[in-house]
């Protein structure tokens, strides 16, 4: 327990992923690689092949023996282009070879054409001394065959995808894609596009979390707000089926009106989590119905801390993915932070110059503070700082994908 009986980041985490090794989304599916980019592999994917296929040329140049370089010009007995397939090279001869282009039986390397005179009589001399399997990419260079190129469990971006499609693979096993019902509660709140009347706000998490949930691969189930009225919840819970995660935001604490907690307590448990992190302190956690349930805090600041940090792993975890933490890195802050906190604050900054900055206004109910910063600035519990002084950034580029 970090001080004061509240949970660390790291001991929420740990249980969330605890929880979420126990229940695997289960159950996969064959994508074509243009529907991969976000999905998880559920299986690895090899060389079928040894990649390249077969040596090729590294330069436009001229492939060579070694035996026949001796400084004397030699004829060119074949011009070979990606793509072709050369004859085998004639002894004491060179062969035009271009980029890419498979190297001829019996050669040894290829001089690149900048370090190769033509002469008037269509021979060639190359200029220095050349050293067997220079500018050659050799067969099986970047994988043998059979060799495992991408584990299981791995997310596929961009580059996996190119990846698989070295190998000839047109389609990939993928986990399915986990069904989260998103669900807000506050009789505040309004949908965008509808007038708002006195003591209302928009609805901003609901757009936010499909929004961010469909980046990472999900298929959203969006329940949109629940009125602050038992029966109906009751009701809409119960028609909720083949649900893997119940996503709230808003309401499932202590507050009177808390007829989403009641609810869900009817046919579950949940479990008030007080984190020492700032903002999103009160994080709920259990299940109903046996569908686990991540109840966020309903500040938006708040919200998307909790799920950076804590519902983006879970998920990715229960998709079968290993590594889960986002890459984060030191930079220097563009701020003084002169009075150390109890909790640990995760403050939406901005990179600038290589300094951090931090947003003028760190409310937690105001969102456009995360439109204007690329990632979080983690502040340690008891620390003060100094402008220069090292900080962890992390990129919202991570937490987002
Ligand atoms: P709660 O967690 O319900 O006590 O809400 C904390 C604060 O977040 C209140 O100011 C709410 O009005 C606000 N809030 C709750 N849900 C949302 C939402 N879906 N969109 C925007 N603000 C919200
Ligand atoms: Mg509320």
């Amino acid at each position: 327990m970090a001080g004061g009986g509240l949970l660390s980041v790291e001991q929420a985490l740990e249980r969330l992923l605890a929880e979420a090794d126990a229940s695997p989304i289960e159950g996969s599916e064959t994508v074509a690689l243009g529907g991969a980019d976000g999905r998880v592999l559920a299986e690895p994917v090899r060389a079928p092949i040894d990649i390249p296929p077969w040596p090729n040329s590294a330069m436009d140049g001229y492939a060579f023996r070694q035996a026949d370089v001796t400084g004397e010009p030699l004829p060119v007995s074949q011009k070979i282009f990606a793509g072709m397939q050369p004859d085998a090279l004639l002894p004491g001869s060179l062969a035009r070879i271009f980029t890419g282009a498979p190297l001829p039986e019996g050669a040894d390397g290829v001089e690149m054409q900048e370090n190769a005179e033509v002469l008037p009589d269509g021979r060639v001399r190359l200029l220095q001394a050349v050293r067997a399997g220079q500018h050659v990419r050799p067969r099986g260079g970047e994988a043998r065959a059979g060799e495992t190129l991408l584990e299981g469990g791995t997310r596929l971006g961009p580059f996996e995808i190119g990846v698989a499609a070295t190998v000839g693979r047109d389609r990939l096993p993928v986990r399915r894609r986990p069904r989260v019902a998103v669900l807000s509660t506050g009789d505040e709140l309004v949908e965008p596009g509808l007038p708002l009347g006195p003591g209302q706000i928009y609805n901003s998490n609901r757009a936010l979390l499909c929004a961010w949930l469909n980046r990472l691969g999900c298929e959203v189930v969006d329940v949109g707000v629940l009125a602050d009225d038992l029966e109906r919840i009751r009701a809409c819970l119960a028609s909720l089926s083949g649900v893997d995660l119940i996503l709230s935001s808003g309401g499932v604490s202590v507050g009177e009106a808390d007829f989403l907690g009641q609810a869900l307590r009817e046919a579950g448990e949940l479990t008030l989590w007080k984190l020492a992190i700032k903002p999103g302190k009160p994080l709920t956690c259990g299940h109903y119905q046996g569908v686990p349930v991540i109840g966020l805090p309903g500040n938006p600041a708040s919200g998307l801390v909790t799920f950076g940090l804590l519902a983006r792993p879970y998920l990715l975890r229960r998709l079968g993915v290993a590594e889960v933490a986002p890459a984060s890195f030191q930079v220097p802050a563009g701020f003084d932070w002169p009075r150390a906190g109890s909790r640990r604050e995760y403050l939406r900054a901005r990179l600038e110059g290589g300094q951090a900055r931090l947003y003028g206004n760190q409310s937690s109910a105001v969102l456009r503070s995360a439109a204007w910063a690329n990632g979080l600035v983690e502040i340690p519990e008891q620390r003060t700082l100094a402008e220069g002084d090292a900080v962890r950034f992390l990129p919202f580029s991570e937490l987002l994908n």
